[in-house]
């Protein structure tokens, strides 16, 4: 499926028509601002809104945004509804385009190749909705540590759970299981490295009482890239808004949701024809 990667839309602005162009963010543009909802109030909300906009629009009239312009699309329902609305269908495309490669346990070369998708269908998960009411960015998976799914007895899990994405630096790599005590000291030990780093302007969010940076730390502890190395919270700040995104939710699939229906589940390898359950462990 090809993404149209900077899509268009016109806009009424004070009384004009206006051509936006958006964009694909980085992560740290975006999921820095999560606001929880305790603190959702009306000039916070707005606030926040306001940045999202100028870090989502890519032009206005061919123009960088000016701060006013993202303000007075904030203050705008008619023009705040359309921007968010060709927002949350580019960023559905751009999640539906990450793919999964579930490795097969039973042979050292054979991948299946799957989609968000699948897992959703399979595992009968109610549909995913990356901004809360189709505004607001929704609260990541990975924010908080959450419960390993059960595992039905006697089947056979995937060897690993890779990915890819396509941005304009393709990115591969594989996600490990953030559940059990091995994950949780882990992440200790990456909340102690990132105590001792300075808060200057590239790193003003990376406290544990911001939502989202608990949620880039969090995948930084899941992510190794296709070379081995694992990533770092500064590779996921640079992430693009999409790949994180996908990654979340693949993360929540693979890992927390119990599995009760197997056969639902399980996939064939196309190499060995061996059979598995394209999840991760959760008893470690
Ligand atoms: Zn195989």
């Amino acid at each position: 499926m090809d993404i149209v990667r900077r899509p268009r839309l016109r806009v009424e602005l004070a009384g004009r028509h206006r051509e936006l162009v958006l964009r694909e963010a980085e992560t740290a543009e975006i999921l820095p601002l999560l606001l929880d909802p305790e603190q959702r109030f009306p000039a916070v909300v707005e606030g926040r809104l306001a940045l999202e906009m100028a870090a989502l629009i890519d032009t206005i009239d061919g123009e960088v945004p000016a701060e006013e312009q993202a303000q007075a699309i904030v203050a705008s329902p008619a023009a705040l509804a359309a921007v968010c609305q060709a927002r949350n269908a580019f960023y559905d495309a751009l999640v539906a385009s990450g793919r999964v490669l579930a490795a097969c346990p039973h042979c050292s070369v054979g991948e299946v190749e799957l989609d968000l998708l699948f897992y959703w269908l399979t595992l009968r998960l109610p549909p995913y909705r990356l901004f809360d009411e189709g505004v607001l960015m929704g609260h990541p998976a990975l924010a908080d540590p959450l419960h390993g799914g059960s595992r039905p007895a006697g089947l056979t899990l995937a060897r690993a759970i890779g990915f890819s994405y396509p941005a304009e630096q393709p990115l591969r790599g594989l996600l490990r299981p953030l559940v059990g005590r091995d994950g949780l000291a882990r992440e200790d030990s990456a909340w102690q490295d990132v105590a001792a780093i300075e808060r200057d302007d590239d790193h003003w969010h990376w406290t544990r009482s911001n939502t989202g940076f608990r949620a880039i730390l969090r995948l930084s502890q899941g992510l190794a890239w296709a070379d081995g190395r694992q990533a770092t919270p500064e590779e996921i700040d640079r992430l693009p808004l999409g790949a994180y995104l996908f990654l979340d939710l693949l993360h929540f699939a693979t890992t927390n949701v119990d599995v009760s229906d197997a056969s639902r589940l399980s996939v064939s390898c196309p190499d060995c024809g061996g059979v598995f359950l394209p999840v991760m462990p959760t008893d470690a």
